[in-house]
C-alpha cells in the first residue's frame, strides 16, 4: 500500500468503526477539521458529530483536532464546542504537528489513528507517521451533491407541475 492510500475509507466520522480500531490497539484519534468535522471554515458543529464525539470518550478514545488552518481562534472554538484539545496551523502534512498532537494524546503512532478528508495532509501525512488512516468524504461536496440532487428533485416536480398545468387548461 502507497503513502497515499487510506487503510480505511468512510462517508463521515460518525461512521468510523469504533471496535475494530480498538481490536487494532487504536485509542488516540488525531482529526482534521475543515470539511472533516465542520463545512470549510465553518464553526458549527452537526448535533450528529457532536453526539459522536460524546460517544467517542464514553468508548475510551481520546480524540486531538489537528487543523492546517490558522485561525486559532475558531478551531479552539470547534475544539471547546467537543471538549477535547486542538493544534492549528499545523502544517501537515508535516510531522511536527502529529508529534505534538501525540504528545497531548500521550499516544504512539501504533495506536493512533489520523481521521481527515485530504489525502495529501491527511492520508499522506498519518501514513508517513505509521499511524492507522481514515479518509472521509468532505462535508461540503457531500452538501454539494445533496444540494444538486435537490435541484434536479425540483426540476422533475416543476416540470410535472406544467405538464398538468397544462393538460388542465386543456380539459
Ligand atoms: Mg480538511
Amino acid at each position: 500500500m502507497g503513502l497515499l492510500d487510506a487503510d480505511l475509507r468512510i462517508k463521515s466520522i460518525i461512521d468510523v468503526p469504533l471496535e475494530k480500531l480498538s481490536e487494532l490497539g487504536i485509542d488516540s484519534l488525531i482529526i482534521d477539521v475543515d470539511n472533516t468535522v465542520t463545512e470549510w471554515k465553518g464553526r458549527n458543529v452537526e448535533a450528529r458529530a457532536k453526539e459522536w464525539f460524546l460517544s467517542i470518550k464514553e468508548k475510551g478514545f481520546k480524540a486531538c483536532l489537528v487543523s492546517n488552518n490558522n485561525s486559532g481562534e475558531r478551531i479552539a472554538s470547534i475544539a471547546r464546542q467537543l471538549g477535547i484539545p486542538s493544534i492549528h496551523r499545523a502544517g501537515k502534512p508535516r510531522r511536527n504537528a502529529f508529534i505534538r498532537a501525540l504528545k497531548i494524546l500521550k499516544s504512539k503512532p501504533e495506536n493512533t489513528a489520523v481521521i481527515g478528508d485530504q489525502v495529501f495532509t491527511d492520508v499522506f501525512g498519518g501514513n508517513r507517521m505509521g499511524m492507522f488512516t481514515v479518509l472521509v468524504d468532505p462535508i461540503s461536496s457531500r452538501e454539494f451533491i445533496g444540494t444538486k440532487l435537490m435541484r434536479l428533485l425540483e426540476k422533475l416536480v416543476l416540470r410535472d407541475k406544467k405538464r398538468s398545468r397544462s393538460s388542465n387548461e386543456r380539459n
